[in-house]
């Protein structure tokens, strides 16, 4: 079987972790940590990064630095991760669920102003397959209703927006915070990892203490002032130094790794787009937005179709997955929606699927799969 994903290991991830292990220093914000800050900051032009255990903690230093309390809105598409939403379910927000456009699952920005209230504070766009959202109408209606916008970069490392002014700018660096993850299946990884950048210099200090347990400790270790104790609300949110080493192992090689799955991507776009009678709708990549090569997925016309594609891909040996069920018909959450159909968003999850993309993926996998993919399409 070939899976859909197979984490990919540089070969010097139990190098660095045993370094950090020898030097005696295997909590956190140490040495490594530090390097995959500094790179990250550096490398995309983030103000600050601090490493998190998970892009879903990431999301809940967000939310707390929102200040986010009950009574308060937060937008949110309705086709993403629990995460996205949850990090403000938990701070008692209420999710105002947005729909995605018709033929690219981010958010539909033209729908966003009508849902804005008094009581909206933040909106979160989620660029979907590392496929940036159109950023500067977002930032103009932030700034118009005075809202955060928190990018769910979860999926976009590595990805690119280019506004009007003509700037390209790495997702994740547009919002006033973002967050990334680094799961075993996106395209960098540590296990379970990820991490929050701030691009707005007023949540530096806090974000800071809210990682450390709601202490100054970081402040402490600087030379700062010179004790530290209990100054806010916060969590664990940093990760030890074994999983920083094992990133710092990853970063060294982003590159090829992107240079790899864009190149699988294109294998993929490159056969499906030239057999134009395929009814199947394949992914759109917008002007303003770079492909990072993290998903490459089709949308057939029905779940019946999609059922049918996923068996056949399976009877011949390929793992293919579809992905997000709506927020807003969740069970957790359907009570609570305010009741708007959210047609593009149920289409989504009806009706896309994700083909196996991953660094040792061979070309002939892939050759194979649009064979299927005909096959099935004849039949259909
Ligand atoms: C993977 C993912 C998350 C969650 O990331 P974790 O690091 O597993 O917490 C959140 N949002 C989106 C859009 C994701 O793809």
């Amino acid at each position: 079987m070939i899976p859909f994903n197979k984490p990919y290991l540089t070969g010097k991830e139990t190098l660095y972790i045993g370094d950090a292990v020898k030097t005696g220093k295997i909590s956190g914000n140490g040495k490594y940590t530090q390097k995959c800050q500094q790179w990250f900051e550096e490398t995309y032009g983030f103000k600050k990064v601090l490493l998190t255990t998970s892009c879903t903690d990431a999301l809940e230093m967000c939310a707390i630095l929102a200040n986010i309390k009950e009574g308060d809105e937060v937008i949110v598409p309705s086709f993403t991760f629990v995460s996205t939403a949850i990090a403000f379910v938990r701070q008692c927000a209420k999710i105002v669920f947005a729909d995605s456009y018709s033929d690219n699952p981010n958010i539909d920005v033209d729908k966003i102003e009508a849902l804005i209230t008094n009581k909206t504070k933040a909106i979160v766009p989620v660029h979907y397959a590392g496929v940036a959202c159109d950023m500067d109408k977002i930032m103009e209606l932030a700034t118009k209703y005075n809202l955060l916008v928190i990018e769910d970069a979860a999926q976009a490392i590595d990805s690119f927006y280019t506004g009007k002014d003509g700037i390209k700018r790495a997702l994740g660096s547009i919002g006033h915070l973002a967050a990334f993850s680094f799961h075993e299946t996106k395209n960098i990884i540590a296990g379970e990892g990820g991490m929050l950048t701030i691009n707005d210099e007023q949540f530096i200090h806090r974000a800071e203490i809210i990682w450390e347990k709601g202490t100054n400790r970081a402040e402490f270790f600087r030379g700062e002032v010179n004790k530290y104790g209990w100054v806010d609300t916060g969590s664990s949110f940093l990760p030890s130094e074994i999983i920083a080493a094992f990133l710092w192992a990853q970063i060294e090689n982003l590159e090829p790794i992107q240079n790899q799955r864009k190149l699988l991507w294109q294998t993929y776009y490159n056969a499906l787009s030239a057999q134009n009678a395929l009814n199947i709708q394949l992914p759109k990549i917008p002007p303003y937005a770079t492909n990072n090569g993290h998903m490459f997925y089709v949308v057939l016309q029905s779940i019946e179709h999609r059922t049918a594609f996923i068996a056949r891909l399976k009877e011949n040996g390929f793992h293919a997955v579809f992905h997000y069920l709506s927020l807003h018909a969740s069970d957790f959450y359907k009570e609570k929606h305010d009741g708007r159909a959210l047609p593009n968003s149920d289409k989504f999850s009806d009706c896309l699927v994700r083909l196996p993309l991953f660094y040792e993926l061979e070309n002939e996998a892939i050759d194979k799969i649009i064979t299927i993919i005909n096959s099935v399409n004849l039949l259909a």
